[in-house]
């Protein structure tokens, strides 16, 4: 079975969409990522910190899908990550009203000894010198590791993520963050940039308009599920980028073909992930679900077409 680690908040999150308002719920990168790897029936160890308000409910939430909480820090005396959002009328957008760092502030990642042999490393939107610290943590070079990041990062704190991009095989960005990160308006043209600075694997996520998948001259498009119902787009972008590192895992290829069907996979749980609040539907995803909608992935971009 292949073994997964994944690196990133695990937290509280206060979400408001046209569509109502929730109190501080579970959220967190490494908690939708986490929730989405475990579609895959492999080994996974989440790395984070926590304070001691953080329900055990929550905690046992995750340990019942089966993720090793180890590596996740409780520091009695301190209070969890907390993140609130705004969206706005179309849903693609957003405003930050909270981020409070609180114990994630001085977190100090920690690979627990039996996962730092893992096949696949998910570094999760964080510091990129708290990923840098992680990846120096593995005893045994993994097969591959995926980066999310931000523009936040690459404000305050660009010289630290070009090294840490530097390292990876996969980065998933969106495409605002691919165009700041190279200056570049043509995806194109900044996925091919972005190549020069390390991942052979650049992902553009396009929310609901789907995800670009670029390696050595060649592009796949994901396509998102047009859905009839969007309640809350927070962690489809952890999702999907968990589905990635999830399938990698369980699967071992690193060929371009399977990282085709490894972006299907995770654009297929994004496509859930949006249809309740925060972790709602995720938490009762059942596989037999997943399965059903991949058909539907296929249906809806396969045709035959005669070349002549
Ligand atoms: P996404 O919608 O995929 O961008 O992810 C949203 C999740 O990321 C929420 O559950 C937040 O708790 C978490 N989050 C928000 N801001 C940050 C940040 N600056 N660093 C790490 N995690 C964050």
């Amino acid at each position: 079975m292949g073994k997964l680690v994944i690196v990133g908040t695990i937290a509280f999150d206060a979400i408001e969409t046209p569509f109502g308002k929730t109190d501080k719920i579970l959220g967190g990168a490494a908690t939708f990522i986490g929730l989405a790897a475990s579609h895959f029936n492999v080994d996974i160890a989440a790395v984070s910190v926590v304070g001691g308000d953080f329900p055990k409910a929550y905690l046992d939430l995750l340990s019942n899908k089966n993720i090793d909480l180890t590596g996740v820090e409780i520091v009695k005396e301190g209070k969890t990550f907390f993140w609130s959002g705004r969206y706005h009328n179309d849903m693609n957008t957003r405003d930050t009203l909270v981020t409070e760092l609180n114990t994630m502030g001085n977190f100090k990642p920690k690979v627990p000894k039996n996962y730092q042999n893992a096949d696949v490393v998910m570094l999760g939107n964080l510091h990129p010198l708290v990923q840098s610290n992680v990846l120096d943590q593995m005893s045994e070079t993994p097969k591959m590791v995926i980066l999310d990041t931000m523009n936040f990062w690459m404000d305050s704190a660009l010289n630290d993520l070009l090294q840490v991009i530097k390292r990876v095989d996969v980065i998933a960005i969106n495409d605002e963050e691919a165009r700041q990160l190279t200056g570049e308006y043509a995806l194109v043209v900044a996925a091919r940039k972005i190549h020069e600075m390390g991942p052979k694997y650049v992902v553009i996520k396009k929310g609901e308009h789907g995800a670009l998948l670029f390696h050595d001259g060649h592009v796949f498009f994901a396509p998102a599920l047009p859905l009839e119902e969007v309640f809350d787009p927070t962690g489809a972008g952890d999702t999907f980028a968990g589905g990635i590192a999830g399938y990698l895992a369980k699967t071992g290829d690193t060929s371009f073909d399977n990282m085709k069907n490894a972006i299907i996979y995770g654009s297929t749980l994004a496509s859930f992930c949006v249809e309740k609040f925060g972790t709602e539907r995720m938490v009762n995803l059942s596989n037999t679900e997943v399965f059903k909608r991949l058909m539907q992935f296929k249906q809806l971009t396969q045709f035959d077409i005669e070349l002549t």
